[in-house]
């Protein structure tokens, strides 16, 4: 009988269930979206048990959808949306509130206090993150200051704290396994990441007890087995939970990146960037972070990762801001109806800048334009744009690590423009490398999961795998190159400290 490793990719919007066969090919995949709260302005909450009511429909759809029965399952695997929070009640399994979602910038005022107190250098040192409301650490603190009970309970020993990853296994477990792994530990601003445990110093500042925290795993471990009579899910029990990490680290394994150097990037709302580091930890000169990329084989690898904040956005503000698209795959057809962007620049600061350049009274600006200007012009800057502000990051990463990159990996729903693409090789002076199979998130999971059970031997038995659907390089010299940046940075320097 054919077997097949179940993917869960619990992501900010949806849950998805994916299985995959030996050769890495897709069996079956069923989507669930759930709802997002919005309480206050710049609050993002979601529903723990929603969640994951989400994930179990996934998987029955998904089972039904490849007509997979449950003895033709392996193992599982997990990634999830990191950083996301959840405290529950470990007698009940009951939230004691919504899960705080990354985007939640509710804490701002609690991360602009740790840095007024000094703390910020000791977090990087350690943590190898910056003092940031996207991180778990202060999403917990809120929730035992501002939960009535919450602290006192805490404090008997009676809550836990996971991420998402975590309260899914605890859930599929019957409440047997509290537990994470390295790559999401190290996106909660608690974990040191060099030492692999919870920073003492950290958590007391905090006021975070020990007895919350969920022991901190290598990615492909045993977290355990479904139990029985998991509602739902009943036909299920004993299925091994195998494989855990969060989705950019699982997509970076999912891409084959496994040795120092190789990097990957997503274009997908935003844009994430992650390059393997090796086996020791890096700190940025340029306001990237340090996380931990894995923990396999018993190796722990590291990776650096920046974001931009707006990529495929800059397209849909495109189509839903100016009107000038009806769909996003209509922006290629326009872009491509021109030669190059008539000297138009766009730089798509709506909210500010991220690395390398920080500035959140940066705002969005458009260059260049002469009477010539038309919106297929405007359509290759807002394509040029993305590939701008990738070439940025990726500047920054090349100088923190001393060396050029010779290859980028590409993945995400933006990656399938072949123009953005084109452009990208340009500015990179590097191969831009497409696989054919873009779930790699989920792939990732997978993979760390059927590594882990024999289901594959090695990771050069996941690497032939890996099918190049199309390989960009190249097509203008180094001149051409730094004429073309040095003009973007002019573009960057006007937007600059607008809103002040
Ligand atoms: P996320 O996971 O962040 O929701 P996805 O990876 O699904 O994002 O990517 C969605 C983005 O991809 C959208 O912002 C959209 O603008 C862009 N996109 C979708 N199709 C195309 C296309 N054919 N060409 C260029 N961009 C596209």
């Amino acid at each position: 009988m054919e077997k097949f490793v179940l993917a869960l990719d619990q992501g900010t919007t949806s849950s998805r269930a994916i299985f995959f066969d030996k050769a890495g090919g897709i069996h079956g995949t069923a989507q669930l979206e759930f709802k997002q709260y919005y309480p206050h302005d710049g609050w993002v909450e979601h529903d723990p048990m929603e969640i994951l009511r989400s994930q179990k429909l996934a998987i029955t759809a998904a089972m039904e959808a490849g007509e997979i029965s449950p003895a033709m399952i392996d193992s599982i695997g997990i990634t999830n949306q990191r950083e996301t929070t959840v405290v529950w009640d470990r007698s009940t399994g009951k939230p004691v509130y919504n899960a705080i979602v990354w985007q939640c910038r509710r804490t701002a005022d609690i991360c602009e206090r740790l840095i007024a107190n000094g703390l910020s250098d000791y977090v990087t040192e350690h943590t190898g993150l910056l003092i940031d409301a996207y991180f778990s650490a202060t999403k917990i603190k809120w929730i035992l200051d501002n939960v009535e009970g919450a602290r006192e309970k805490a404090d008997r020993g009676e809550l836990l704290f996971g991420t998402i990853d975590t309260w899914l296994i605890w859930w599929l477990t019957g409440g047997a396994v509290h537990a994470t792994d390295y790559s999401n530990a190290s996106r909660t601003m608690l974990y040191d990441i060099d030492k692999l445990c919870w920073d003492e110093k950290i958590m007391k500042v905090l006021g975070i007890p020990m007895s919350m925290m969920p022991e901190a795993k290598p990615s492909s471990a045993d977290f355990g087995r479904v139990a029985p009579g998991i509602p739902g899910l009943e036909s299920l029990a004993g299925i091994p939970i195998r494989g855990v990490a969060g989705d950019q680290q699982a997509a970076l394994f999912g891409q084959g990146c496994f040795s120092k150097g190789q990097a990957k990037n997503t274009y997908g709302t935003g844009c994430f960037l992650m390059m393997n580091t090796g086996e020791t930890s890096t700190r940025s000169r340029n306001g990237l972070v340090a996380t931990i990329a894995w923990g396999y084989d018993g190796k722990v690898e590291y990776a650096l990762e920046g974001s931009v904040f707006n990529g495929g956005s800059v397209i849909k503000w495109l189509r839903d801001g100016l009107g000038l698209i009806k769909s996003a795959p209509e922006v290629n057809i326009l872009a491509e109806s021109v030669k190059d962007s008539g000297g138009v620049l766009l730089v798509p600061a709506f909210t500010g800048l991220g690395a390398p350049y920080w500035d959140m009274y940066a705002r969005g600006t458009m260059v260049g334009i002469t009477r010539g200007t038309t919106a297929a012009h405007i359509a290759r800057a807002v394509l040029d744009s993305i590939a701008y502000q990738v070439t940025d990051l990726i500047g920054a990463m090349e100088d923190d690590v001393g060396f050029r990159l010779s290859e980028l990996r590409v993945d995400g729903g933006a990656s399938v423009s072949n123009i953005l693409m084109q452009t990208q090789a340009d500015m990179l002076g590097a191969n831009i490398n497409r696989p054919v199979v873009v779930e790699t998130t989920a792939l990732g999971a997978a993979y760390l999961a059927g590594l882990y059970t024999g289901f594959w031997k090695d990771i050069e038995d996941i690497e032939d795998n890996r099918k190049v659907e199309r390989v960009f390089t190249p097509e203008i010299g180094e001149p051409e190159r730094k004429r073309r940046y040095a003009e973007w940075q002019r573009a960057v320097e006007r937007s600059r400290s607008w809103a002040n």
